[in-house]
């Protein structure tokens, strides 16, 4: 496979002109087309000599993913884009638009290993793990797309197909080329990287003050009930998470999102909203609910909205802040894979 300019950093772009034997300013040039006018196509540079894009695009490629489908929401905000990548399979990306924000949802694997029972990547099983190219080429193309309507991306979110720490130096990566300020130029802070609760990912991202974002998909406050909708919790148990997350919030203050999908009589009861306040009172959390976003190959359905405020109330009336996450685009299958779990 040739090597793609999305994985490069620029210092590689900048040997990769010296040993092209071209002056330095070309590397620039190509950086910016990429990165700042969001050029997709090699055929767009139009500032480089016709030679040059040749011998470039002769060896390298701009971009893998070529889009096979775009579904978009009846109420227009949410907009979910299938891609298929150079070797066949498939992902999914997700645009949401609010009234402050845009927000794009990228993939950091093509399928997932954890298996969480309610999750419909999770039910596909793991494939590859994408590159860093493949992951920052996501936020390019979502940037363009809004762009040509006008609009700006604010925020990232890895809450797409797959785990980001099972994929960690790839994600760090992608969030450095995208965090270069004369190229793309995203604050670090704009990103946001979910995990099911890989403890030595939290550890590393810890290790290195980042200032990205960490979001912790509990769904459950107890071993028993946790373990049996999300299989990894029998690895890092409930416990050996809140103490990594302590360290994290000591080391770095930085709030952490617990994610909740509310299943109907599974963890949608007063007593796990108590049993989470026990877990998180006192301290930087924020619990962001979403009632499940139903899936074919799991039974349970979305908590009703007298539970879910139910649960709120009671997580809030700790002092703790509590949202309930409106779900974005289910008539377009927008949960976590539904789509490309299909196409797979
Ligand atoms: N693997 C990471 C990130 C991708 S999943 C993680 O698990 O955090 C992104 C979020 O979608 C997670 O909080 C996940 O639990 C949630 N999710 C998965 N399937 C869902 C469904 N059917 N309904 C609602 N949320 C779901
Ligand atoms: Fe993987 Fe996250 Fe889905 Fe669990 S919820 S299977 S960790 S993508």
């Amino acid at each position: 496979m040739a090597v793609d300019l999305y994985d490069l950093s620029f210092a590689e772009l900048k040997k990769l002109l010296q040993e092209l034997n071209q002056p330095a300013f070309r590397a620039k040039q190509i950086w910016q087309g990429i990165y700042k006018n969001l050029w997709t196509d090699l055929a767009d540079f139009s500032n480089l000599p016709l030679s040059l894009r040749d011998q470039i695009s002769s060896q390298y490629n701009l971009g893998g993913l070529t889009l096979e489908k775009e579904l978009s929401s009846t109420d227009g905000q949410t907009h979910k884009y299938l891609y298929r990548l150079d070797d066949g399979l498939a992902i999914e990306t997700v645009l949401m638009g609010y009234h402050d924000r845009n927000t794009v949802c990228i993939s950091s694997q093509v399928g997932c290993a954890m298996g969480c029972k309610f999750c419909a990547t999770g039910n596909m099983g793991f494939s590859r793990n994408l590159t860093s190219g493949e992951i920052v080429e996501q936020v390019i193309k979502s940037a363009a797309i809004l762009i040509a309507d006008g609009k700006k991306l604010t925020n990232v979110v890895f809450m797409g197909m797959g785990e980001p720490f099972h994929n960690y130096q790839a994600v760090q990566e992608a969030i450095a080329l995208l965090n270069d300020p004369d190229g793309f130029g995203m604050g670090k802070r704009r990103f946001t990287i979910s995990t099911v609760g890989i403890i030595p990912g939290i550890k590393k991202l810890t290790s290195e003050r980042s200032q990205t974002n960490l979001a912790i998909s509990l769904h459950a406050a107890d071993d028993q009930l946790r373990s049996k909708i999300v299989p990894i919790n029998s690895k890092y148990s409930i416990s050996a998470l809140m103490k990594t997350c302590d360290e994290y919030l000591e080391k770095t203050s930085r709030r952490i999102t617990i994610e909740w999908a509310l299943i109907d009589g599974v963890n949608d009861a007063a007593e796990q909203a108590r049993k989470l306040v026990d877990l998180i009172k006192g301290k930087l959390f924020h619990v962001n609910l979403i009632q499940l976003n139903p899936v074919d190959h799991f039974s349970g359905k979305p908590a009703q909205d007298l539970s879910a405020r139910n649960f709120q109330k009671i997580v809030e009336g700790s002092g703790i802040p509590c949202t309930i996450r409106l779900r974005r685009g289910i008539d377009i299958q927008a949960g976590c894979g539904q789509l490309a779990s299909k196409t797979n």
